[in-house]
């Protein structure tokens, strides 16, 4: 199931150009723009827009200073770009296939 799922979001996912990585979204800015995370090199990258090009994106000290303030975020790893977006179907199969996984 989780093949199909890749499979059916391979047009979304957005992969780290050094590890292939997955990336995941970290934060939503204004508009369209994402700030993305690598979690293998905890790096992060910009995007503008989903037709713009994906930079390494150097987080203002005021950001980081905003995101150290919450405790919670430490676990925060953001959500794969692909799962952000998917199509509400897509996501009623993926919540089936947790739901089947045995304990
Ligand atoms: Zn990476």
């Amino acid at each position: 199931m989780q093949l199909l799922i890749d499979w059916l979001n391979r047009n979304r996912i957005c992969k780290c150009e050094t590890c292939k990585t997955e990336l995941n979204v970290y934060s939503y800015l204004s508009g369209e723009s994402l700030i993305l995370y690598c979690v293998a090199c905890n790096e992060y990258f910009y995007r503008e827009d989903p037709s713009s090009p994906i930079n390494k994106y150097k987080v203002p000290e005021g950001l980081l200073k905003q995101w150290a303030m919450d405790p919670y975020n430490s676990y925060y790893k953001g959500l794969p770009i692909s799962e952000a977006y998917e199509p509400k179907w897509i996501r009623f199969l993926r919540k089936l296939s947790r739901y089947r996984k045995p304990n």
